[in-house]
């Protein structure tokens, strides 16, 4: 019998801020984000948090926001660099102006000349290359459509897609608990909010396919898009009291990122790819306020504590894929060791802090396809009495 852990050793839960960069006035908020976020060097915000955190891009936009078309060549520079370091993981549509498969492709060829990858693709808005049919009212995936692109974008690395479903349900891949949502101090509110997920769940039970991926809480659901491309679907969670699509910006993260909510998400052990737009600002000079610093220094104190890791969401939705799919043997070895055999046919990167539940770290050993591990770390006992041996999680580094 072997048990894989959920989580790279110590955290037992992990978060990812997954945020669409609507509204971003223009790079320079959008790079004093990252850096505040990313690094620990010194911001209008103050100290940078030095937390893992990704962010979008989109191309054809309105001249006022910030997208890779609008900006100027410094902009286009950093996106790309911030691609290639992983800080940005995430499409979002390719804007409102992109209505075409020569949009598309522009942007995908753009990319390819420059080495860059995306793997993830968030709908946004009611963009015609969205994939969602139903809530994002897409036709990004419908062949002979105008905005058709689906096969050129899967075939580019796309292979998590999001068309719109949001819980406010606390912590995925673990039970589904509606406790957590109903909130004293705005009583009257969250219980409507309550209410909502409540239905969905219900219509999931009884066979809707529009929240199918309410009824079993999971991260990801494998479905085909309407060109039948087999994709992974991720469900996003924004558990605000008032409603999934409240507070939803950089101000509401104070009222989203409070202490009640990751007390339960560490509690429960769930994964949570938290909706929001960090984008919507007050104050271009000094992009995120006193409240909404003081939530996320609250993630920095809780990654420091070893209670909940904060990573990016195209790694948090690897490690998921991982911890579903990855098969792991226990066999023993020569010299009273203990061999541990892990499969996994995704990417290699996807295994970082893989970590599975062993009698003795210090006499264990770990291969990957058949090859043994370079390097691996041993774990003492954590929360659960168990000791761990694992692949070590590396940080990504933020470019110079
Ligand atoms: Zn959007």
């Amino acid at each position: 019998m072997s048990e894989p852990r959920p989580f790279p050793y110590p955290y037992r839960a992990a978060l990812a801020i997954c945020s669409d960069l609507d509204e971003t006035p223009d790079r320079h908020v959008y790079e004093q984000i990252a850096r505040y976020l990313n690094t620990t060097a010194d911001t209008a915000m103050g100290r940078g948090l030095g937390l893992e955190v990704g962010n979008t891009i989109y191309f054809d936009m309105p001249p006022d926001q910030f997208a890779y078309w609008n900006t100027d060549d410094a902009g286009r520079e950093l996106v790309r660099a911030l691609i290639r370091s992983g800080h940005i993981d995430c499409f979002h549509s390719f804007g409102d102006l992109a209505t075409t498969r020569a949009h598309a492709a522009r942007a995908l060829d753009e990319l390819d000349r420059h080495g860059c990858r995306i793997e993830v693709w968030i709908d946004h808005a009611r963009a015609a290359t969205n994939l969602g049919a139903d809530i994002m009212c897409g036709q990004g995936d419908v062949p002979g459509a105008d905005a058709y692109h689906s096969d050129l974008t899967v075939a580019f690395g796309v292979g998590y897609v999001w068309r719109g479903r949001v819980t406010s349900v606390v912590g995925q891949d673990v039970r589904r608990r509606l406790a957590g949502i109903a909130r004293r101090p705005h009583l009257g509110a969250s219980v409507r909010t309550l209410a909502k997920e409540a239905a969905k769940g219900f219509l999931a039970r009884t066979g809707s396919v529009k929240y199918a991926m309410h009824r079993d809480n999971a991260v990801l659901h494998d479905v085909r898009l309407r060109d039948g491309s087999p994709v992974r679907e991720f469900l996003r969670c924004n558990p605000h009291w008032a409603a999934v699509d409240e507070g939803e910006t950089a101000e509401g993260l104070a009222e989203v990122v409070v202490d009640p909510m990751l007390d339960t998400l560490v509690r429960r052990g769930g994964a949570c790819v938290l909706y929001t737009h960090l984008g919507k600002i007050e104050d271009r000079s000094r992009p995120f306020g006193a409240a909404t610093c003081a939530a996320l220094a609250r993630l920095a104190e809780r990654q420091q504590r070893g209670e909940l890791l904060v990573t990016t969401t195209r790694r948090l939705l690897g490690q998921r894929r991982a911890a579903r799919e990855a098969q792991v043997r226990l066999a023993p070895a020569d010299g009273g060791l203990q061999q541990v055999a892990v499969a996994y046919s995704g990417p290699t990167a996807d295994l970082d802090g893989f970590t599975v539940y062993v009698a003795d770290p210090d006499r264990a050993a770990l291969a990957v396809n058949g090859v043994a591990a370079p390097r691996v770390v041993r774990n003492p006992p954590d929360h659960t009495g168990r000791a761990s041996i694992g692949l070590p999680w590396p940080r990504l580094g933020y470019p110079a």
